[in-house]
């Protein structure tokens, strides 16, 4: 037995669970007396000893069990435990005569009932000790474990036209194209067929309708008089065929110059950030980072934010490393996972390179050789709930440590953390301030929603500027984004005569309206009730909307433009299965006008004919009650600003608020990062926060009110005789209470001379006396460090 294998062991009479071999050692544990493991479950280890010691840290760090970590690391299908429901897999041939008799029995139970638990299987078996039989038929693919189900997109088949076999001879094709002297429609069709052959070996019928100036019904007539076939080929996204892998492209040589700095870079330090504009081409530099790795026979790790492990990146990577790409995202299936898992632990090829979000670093990397960040600064590296609450970026540098492997933060808005991290010398620092083409960067301009509303310049929403480019940009059959950072249709219904808006009765938090159900949703618990029509407080029938969010603004677009396609990209139209990847590629291939989206539109998308980018409105997004709002706004705005102007033109951006003369508008109009970055780490500096100081806070819930209060504030008085002023609250968030719980929270700010080790163990300390307390037993406390 060896640490990183798994055993089964008992619990109580008849439990099982998975568990890991931490370390083996011949010691009785005082106290209590131990079980002898049932089985063992593996034949060498699947949990590498870095992996262990790098989860330690994660544990320590972030002040949760280990537990708690090795549930987030591990596919569940690894753990095996008493309710765990086991699957015949699906399309799986197997040859009975591989079967031991056991496996046999367990297989053939399982094509009559459609799924069994661990304790059925024990029956059957008529044994205690099953577990290895599942893990052996699970390890070849004939069980699986069962979970949600989620399947792979199947990107949407594109239809393409040809001509019918019947005119592929020249005198019959003379001959068609004669008779249709009358028909000139279906004659121009035809002809533009014949030149659109020439070059393209599949027509796509959309650009053939266009190219040849007709309609859809044209096209339908020639294929029902049997002149033309239609045929239909699945767009390649996920799945890679096995093509030829394509050439890397040459860098250009602003590129090159910051590659070579890089490379330099790393030979003094293990950590470079990559201060790279919006499309200076970060992600070319990392392919050859990869190709140089990769020829030196090591795993490279790339991660990106959830949101923009879009298909797009992708594709374009697997273009140039083919099978040596494994994409590991905790929405593939449970095999999916467990076999990248496996690839990565045996160092097979198939997975030389891991494209991730977080949970990507929880693999079992044997030669860890670079590890690449990408948009460093997403919020969404951390994760908040459950514990543990890390961020992958900073635990990716730890793992990254421990393989002595390299780190590039990519980003074009940097966060401060990171940031200082470079100008203190800890990081190296290369900047690239050129696109790619010498593209400009958009040109921003901040229209003053006041002024306009004073002038009667703004329909709806919409200020006179950016009505005229919007119309500038459809005419000219290029594309246009909307950013609108909320969601729903009018955030807060209110009452105009007596100011009551509607509650939601489990969170102190208005009600959204979300006009296409015509309800009222809590966004904190997810309550729903149907629109009101009359106020509940004073029976008035004085209901008013105020505010706006994306359905707003998507429904006043079809009005002022109702030829136009307009699309919403939010949280409510990407919740089924695809809809994300379908809105995207619906958007590359122009079905889409305008889309109108939250923040959801700001990562890393690359869509070439998008000229317009519009923000509605910035003042909510300025005006966030967290010492980050500011560095955040900065961020998205200057990242959806570079979602305009890939191509040649230059792009448009048109910033509206009621402040445009905020420092932070202007910083974004001028792309100072620079200057936004010296402003705020002042600002933070001066209050105390992060990069200067270190934070965990700490969140206590209840259902009752006083006995919370009374928790938070004994907590905060403990925790004051050792920190002293540095621990401020405790204080009720913006939002006070989320499904019946009131809530409170301490925030411990640390100073960068002050041990962070010692401070966490006090913090500890105090949890533990806290959990003696009978009259609080009850109360939740959650512990986030370097919360976000
Ligand atoms: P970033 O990640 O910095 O925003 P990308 O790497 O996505 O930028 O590059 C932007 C666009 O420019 C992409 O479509 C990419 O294919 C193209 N591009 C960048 N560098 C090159 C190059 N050296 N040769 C050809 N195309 C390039
Ligand atoms: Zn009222
Ligand atoms: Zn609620």
């Amino acid at each position: 037995m060896q640490p990183g294998m798994r055993v089964a062991v008992p619990f109580g009479k008849s439990k099982i669970y998975t568990g890991i071999v931490y370390s083996v050692h011949q010691n009785d544990p005082p106290g209590y007396e131990t079980k002898s493991i049932d089985q063992i479950l593996d034949e060498s280890p699947i949990i590498t000893t870095n992996q262990l010691d790098h989860w330690e840290w994660m544990a320590n760090y972030y002040m949760c069990t280990l537990g708690e970590v090795i549930r987030a690391a591990l596919p569940s299908a690894f753990l095996l435990e008493s309710e765990t429901i086991i699957t015949l897999a699906k399309s799986v041939e197997v040859d009975e005569n591989d079967l031991t008799d056991e496996e046999f029995l367990l297989f053939e139970a399982l094509q009559h009932q459609s799924s069994l638990h661990i304790n059925d299987i024990r029956s059957i078996l008529d044994r205690r000790n099953v577990v290895a039989v599942i893990q052996k038929l699970l390890n070849r693919g004939v069980v699986g474990v069962q979970e949600e189900i989620v399947e792979q997109y199947k990107p949407k088949l594109k239809r393409y036209i040809k001509l019918a076999p019947d005119y592929s001879e020249e005198e019959s094709l003379r001959e068609l194209l004669n008779s249709m002297s009358r028909a000139p429609k279906q004659r121009q069709v035809l002809m533009t067929l014949f030149m659109l052959s020439a070059t393209e070996k599949n027509v796509d019928s959309i650009l053939l309708q266009k190219k040849s100036e007709s309609t859809s019904a044209v096209l339908k007539t020639l294929i029902e008089k049997g002149v033309l076939e239609e045929y239909y080929i699945q767009k390649d996204r996920f799945e890679y065929e096995g093509e030829a892998p394509s050439e890397v492209k040459k860098l250009t040589d602003a590129q090159q110059i910051a590659l070579e700095e890089i490379q330099n870079s790393f030979a003094e330090r293990d950590i470079t950030l990559l201060h790279g504009i919006t499309s200076s081409g970060k992600t070319e530099i990392y392919v050859k980072l990869i190709e140089e790795m990769l020829s030196n026979g090591r795993q490279i790790l790339y991660m990106l934010p959830e949101i923009a492990l879009t298909t797009q990146l992708i594709s374009r990577l697997q273009k140039y490393f083919g099978e040596k790409i494994a994409v590991y995202h905790s929405r593939y299936s449970m095999n999916e996972r467990v076999e990248v898992w496996n690839h990565v632990l045996h160092k097979k090829s198939k997975a030389k390179i891991v494209i991730g979000a977080r949970s990507s670093l929880f693999l079992p990397f044997q030669n860890l050789g670079l590890v690449i960040i990408d948009e460093e600064h997403e919020p969404s590296f951390k994760q908040y709930n459950p514990a543990p609450r890390y961020h992958a970026r900073d635990s990716a540098i730890v793992l990254a440590n421990l393989h002595n492997a390299k780190v590039v933060l990519g980003s074009a808005t940097p966060s401060l953390e990171t940031y200082y991290n470079a100008v203190q010398n800890k990081y190296g620092l290369v900047v690239l301030k050129e696109r790619f083409g010498k593209l400009q960067l958009p040109d921003i301009e901040l229209v003053d929603i006041r002024d306009k509303l004073k002038r009667r310049l703004m329909t709806g929403h919409f200020s006179d500027r950016l009505l005229e480019e919007i119309n500038t940009v459809l005419e000219n059959e290029e594309q246009v984004i909307l950013f609108q950072n909320r969601r729903g249709y009018s955030p807060v219904v209110e009452c105009t005569t007596c100011g009551v808006s509607p509650q939601c009765p489990n969170c102190d938090v208005s009600l959204t309206h979300h006009k296409f159900k015509d309800e009222l949703r809590c966004h904190y618990c997810g309550y729903t009730m149907a629109m009101l029509i009359a106020c509940l407080a004073c029976g008035s029938e004085t209901l008013d909307s105020k505010g706006f969010g994306t359905e707003q603004i998507e429904n006043e677009l079809k009005e002022l433009f109702p030829l136009k396609n307009i699309a919403r990209m939010d949280q409510d139209t990407t919740k089924g299965k695809h809809a994300y990847a379908k809105l995207i590629e619906r958007m590359e291939d122009q079905e889409i006008d305008i889309l109108v989206g939250t923040q959801m539109l700001a990562k890393g998308l690359d869509f070439r004919s998008v000229s317009l980018v519009g923000v509605m409105n910035a003042d909510n997004l300025l005006n966030f009650p967290d010492f980050r709002a500011h560095e955040r706004s900065y961020q998205l705005l200057q990242q959806v600003s570079g979602r305009a102007g890939r191509t040649l033109k230059r792009g448009k951006v048109i910033i509206q608020s009621y402040n445009p003369y905020h420092q932070i508008l202007k910083q974004v109009s001028e792309n100072d990062y620079e200057a936004m970055y010296k402003e705020q780490t002042e600002e933070r500096y001066q209050y105390k926060y992060p990069p200067h100081y270190r934070t965990i806070k700490i969140t206590f819930r209840h259902r009752n009110f006083s006995t919370m209060q009374k928790a938070s504030i004994w907590f905060g008085e403990v925790l004051q005789i050792q920190l002293k002023e540095n621990v401020l609250g405790p204080v009720s968030p913006p939002v006070g209470r989320i499904r019946n719980e009131f809530i409170s929270n301490i925030l411990i700010k640390i100073p960068k001379q002050q041990s962070l080790q010692k401070t966490k163990e006090f913090v500890q300390k105090v949890i533990q006396r806290f959990n003696t307390v009978k009259e609080f037993s009850q109360v939740k406390i959650i512990v986030d460090v370097d919360n976000y």
